[in-house]
């Protein structure tokens, strides 16, 4: 089974499985793992913020930060096909009382400061105000774009000046820096916090981390325990969070094997597939008569597995469990596949 469904089906390698196993631990609701205090202190220097927590999920990561950020009632400017307004079970609205304010960013995938001038509201008697923006790097339903740190300091420096707080949401940060060659901490310089996943690419098991000022964590470290997610000794699973940690410049063997996988599926008559910038390819299958569950039926019926993503759209994701051999495999499987149908 070639298994392209995701970057976080990974499984942890035998080293991160040592490390969990001899990892030392103590109850981290009271700071007292150490193992868990490294994590966020390495975390932290890498992205170059003040301080760092380590959190259960990237989702709860994203939900933190828009409760730290907001007061009820605020707006929350996003894309329309942001992570935080699609896939987080409308969690800024239930978890943090915000009014989504959403608008299309574009192929792009971030805003210009046009866009947030325009969409940014003044808070006043009749309006709610915007309380945040959040980004999202790469970006992950417009196919794993690389937003050059450019385009993400303008948006943030431009709320900002609006004196709206910026949280970039990025589970795939560092996709994104290997994909651009850029530092980590050049890259989130002028977003307020950041949020990435320890569990995707990286191939840790469990847990993201969300980074920003002292003040900011100080305050996320309440909030992570109303949302349930105060772990005790929770060194056992930051020990391979550690390891994951020396597998961000890897990353470039998956940008690698989706620029294979995409041009591959491209060449398959009725299949398009653009080249992309990271590790999540988009397939359109609409030209060989496929709606997007038909052809990932036929993808699953040769061992190969993939995610709807749209009527006609479907996401395959390349990571550490997928080698460059098993990508050139797909390719040939989904042809044959799409050819005898
Ligand atoms: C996966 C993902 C998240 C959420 O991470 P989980 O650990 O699955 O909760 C948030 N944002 C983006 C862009 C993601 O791809």
């Amino acid at each position: 089974m070639i298994d392209l469904r995701s970057d976080t089906v990974t499984l942890p390698s035998e080293e991160m499985r040592a490390a969990a196993k001899d990892a030392e631990v103590g109850d981290d609701v009271y700071g007292d793992d150490p193992t868990v205090n490294e994590l966020e202190v390495r975390a932290a220097e890498l992205v170059g913020k003040e301080a760092a927590l380590f959190v259960p999920s990237g989702t709860m990561g994203n939900q933190i930060a828009a409760r730290v950020h907001t007061d009820p009632g605020h707006e929350a400017l996003v894309d329309t096909e942001a992570h935080v307004y699609k896939w987080e079970v409308g969690g800024f609205a239930e978890l943090s009382n915000l009014q989504i304010r959403a608008f299309d960013a574009g192929e792009r995938a971030a805003p210009t400061p046009e866009q947030v001038r325009e969409h940014a509201r003044e808070e006043s008697l009749h309006v709610a105000g915007t309380g945040l923006l959040c980004l999202e790097n790469t970006h992950n339903a417009r196919g794993g774009v690389a937003i050059p740190k450019a385009d993400i300091d303008a948006a943030a420096e431009t709320a900002h000046d609006l004196d709206i707080p910026v949280h970039l949401d990025g589970a795939r940060l560092f996709n994104a820096c290997v994909a651009l060659d850029e530092d980590p901490a050049a890259m989130v310089e002028q977003v307020d916090t950041v949020m990435f996943c320890l569990s995707k690419g990286l191939g840790a098991p469990v847990g993201s981390i969300l980074a920003g000022s002292e003040a900011f964590v100080e305050q996320a470290v309440r909030v992570r325990k109303q949302f349930g997610g105060g772990m005790r000794q929770a060194g056992i699973i930051a020990a391979p969070g550690l390891v994951a940690l020396d597998n961000v410049e890897r990353l470039a063997d998956d940008h690698e094997n989706a620029r294979i996988l995409a041009d591959g599926l491209d060449d398959i008559p009725g299949l398009s597939a653009p080249t992309p910038d990271t590790n999540i390819v988009v397939v359109d299958s609409e030209g060989a008569g496929l709606t997007a569950e038909e052809f990932v039926g036929l993808c699953d019926d040769v061992s190969v597995l993939g995610g709807t993503f749209g009527e006609f759209h479907t996401r395959f994701t390349t990571n550490l469990n997928v080698s460059r051999v098993e990508v050139k495999e797909a390719v040939e499987r989904v042809a044959k596949a799409v050819q005898s149908k």
